[in-house]
């Protein structure tokens, strides 16, 4: 987890301020840059900071370097404070509007006075923009449309930067010794892929000092509400943090109560009054009687249910499977065994193979699959056939080496083509041993072509395992068009492997398509798709939506020993 997304949002903010005021294009530009290296860095920008390697960065000079670690140590920087305060308006909100630029905002600006997303809104309702020089009436509707998927946007964060941005919270907390228990609830505890707040709870022998201790963060930009026992507060980031101060004997049933969901909540509850009991955010009760409250596995034990992990909180079933002593166990970080689709620098990664292999051998992998991409993407460099036989012999010579103790597979990401035919030849695929197809081309297929399309990838006999199946990107891209459906019976027919990709921007599966999946008696690869060496990480994240979709050890193959796992997906 890293504070990179955190600190590109700040640098961008300052590009789009000087753009507005149009008076140093040279600064517009080397904020754009920095902006663009930063977001696809590889390292923690924080770690760099803090060893002074800033200016190591592509695009990153002595000035923008200061500016970043302003931001990183307190919070501000001072240049952004003038802009902001000289320019009143919300650029941030409006440039999340697809197709709106620096040019439109000026404009809806200057004659129209708009400052933010409810302003523009109501120009757009009244038909004042379709008036404007330049827009029209279906840039007005195109408009009225983009600001619902910036609000959509703008109001939700990433699982991954929202456990980075809690854990810096946590951090600081931590070291006052009156806290006792810290603990994220809500979504982020049930892991969902995005975030809308965050959600913390502390049992504190000082609640005074906690919340006082909270308000004044470096990194908050605004209190809405500061309390004895809750407190809620704005972070220069954007996302909002909710505090709660609990005593220790109802903190399990505060813990239960704040995780949610909303569906789950209820129907305990229902449960609860059947049994002639209260369950509330402070215990169990029985008449004015607690019978339970200090933990939450006693709340779910005096309603005669198992614990429920937080992942399956969502009444999808978990409540009836508690009851009925048939929940999963579901599966864990420690389970996994290797990493099936991953990236070098022959491709679009960021690494050289040995960097790769160092860093999946540093996570004490048994096996690790190096899969770049094919020639038909060639904004990634990829592989034709001739470069893919010489990376097969280089992977003999690696495995016989002996420099890493797991074993190398030879792999590909091949491209599923627009016809449903791979773009390298059978001859040369027949010699990997984890061939993943994947859709990278013409998304906007419709329903029946890309279904078909993919299907027909799925045929080959060369084929393992499907690559983020449905090609999401969350908060930016749907998925696309597909019949999952149809697709899951072919992977079924022709023995193949759905891969949940573990980007914390793809997270692709889903968890209701996961247990569909699932279902049918697939079998799932939970993957990196790393493109450097620090992606490796992001096996929790997989980790994490792997749970939400009910998975077990033993329904992801990476968690088998490499022969089973490579029998498993032998044709
Ligand atoms: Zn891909
Ligand atoms: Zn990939």
């Amino acid at each position: 987890m890293t504070r990179n997304a955190e600190v590109a949002r700040v640098l961008k903010e300052i590009g789009l301020l000087l753009e507005f005021e149009g008076k140093e294009p040279f600064k517009v530009k080397a904020y754009q840059r920095a902006v663009r290296s930063i977001a696809a860095l590889g390292e923690d920008v924080a770690v760099l900071a803090e060893r002074r390697e800033l200016t190591s960065i592509a695009g990153i000079g002595k000035g923008l370097a200061e500016v970043i670690t302003s931001y990183l140590e307190t919070g501000h920087v001072a240049v952004l404070d003038e802009l902001r305060t000289r320019v009143p308006i919300r650029i941030m909100e409006l440039d999340a509007i697809p197709g709106v630029g620096i040019k439109t905002i000026k404009l809806v600006y200057e004659r129209l006075g708009v400052t933010n997303l409810d302003s523009l809104e109501k120009a757009a309702n009244e038909n004042k923009l379709s008036q404007l020089p330049g827009l029209g009436a279906k840039t007005q509707e195109q408009i009225i449309e983009g600001i619902q998927v910036a609000r959509g946007g703008l109001s939700r964060t990433l699982l991954a930067d929202a456990l980075s941005i809690a854990s810096d919270v946590e951090k600081q907390l931590r070291r006052l010794p009156v806290v006792r228990q810290f603990v994220i609830a809500g979504s982020m505890r049930r892991r969902k892929e995005t975030i809308g707040d965050i959600d913390i709870l502390v049992e504190a022998t000082d609640s005074k000092l906690v919340m006082d201790t909270f308000v004044t963060l470096k990194e908050v930009s605004s209190i809405s509400a500061h309390g004895e026992t809750k407190s809620s507060v704005r972070l220069s980031g954007g996302i909002q943090v909710d505090l709660r101060v609990l005593p220790a004997d109802s903190f399990g049933a505060g813990l239960q109560y704040f995780t949610g969901s909303i569906d789950h909540n209820v129907k305990l509850r229902a449960i609860a009054q059947k049994k002639g009991h209260r369950l509330n955010e402070y215990g169990l009760f029985r008449g004015e009687e607690k019978i339970a409250g200090k933990d939450e596995s006693g709340i779910y034990r005096s309603l005669g249910m198992d614990t429920i992990p937080p992942e399956l909180r969502e009444d999808w079933g978990e409540i009836e499977a508690a009851q009925n002593g048939t929940l999963p166990t579901l599966i864990e970080l420690k389970d996994i065994r290797g990493d099936l689709h991953s990236h070098t620098d022959q491709s679009d990664g960021k690494n050289t193979i040995d960097e790769m292999l160092d860093a999946a051998q540093a996570k004490r992998y048994e096996y690790y699959c190096v899969s770049d991409h094919t020639q038909s993407l060639t904004i990634a460099n990829g592989m034709d056939e001739d470069r893919l036989l010489r990376r097969i012999d280089e992977i003999d010579e690696l495995n016989a080496s002996g420099r890493w103790k797991m074993k190398i597979l030879k792999g590909a990401e091949v491209d599923i083509l627009s016809d449903g035919s791979l773009d390298i030849k059978d001859e040369v695929l027949s010699q990997l041993d984890i061939v993943t197809a994947s859709i990278h081309s013409r998304m906007k297929d419709d329903r029946k072509t890309m279904t078909e399309r993919v299907c027909r990838a799925l045929e080959s006999k060369y084929v393992h395992i499907l690559g983020h199946p449905t090609g999401r990107m969350l908060l930016k891209r749907t998925e696309f068009e597909i019949d999952l459906e149809a697709v899951f019976e072919s992977a079924k027919k022709n023995n193949i492997v759905m891969e949940l990709n573990a980007h914390p921007e793809r997270l692709d599966l889903n968890a209701s398509n996961l247990r569909a999946a699932t279902k049918v008696g697939l079998r799932i690869a939970v993957n990196t798709d790393a493109h450097w060496t620090t992606e490796l990480d992001h096996m929790q994240f997989g980790v994490y939506q792997a749970r939400r979709g009910w998975l077990s050890r033993d329904d992801v193959i990476n968690t088998y020993p490499l022969k089973k796992m490579m029998s498993t997906i032998r044709k």
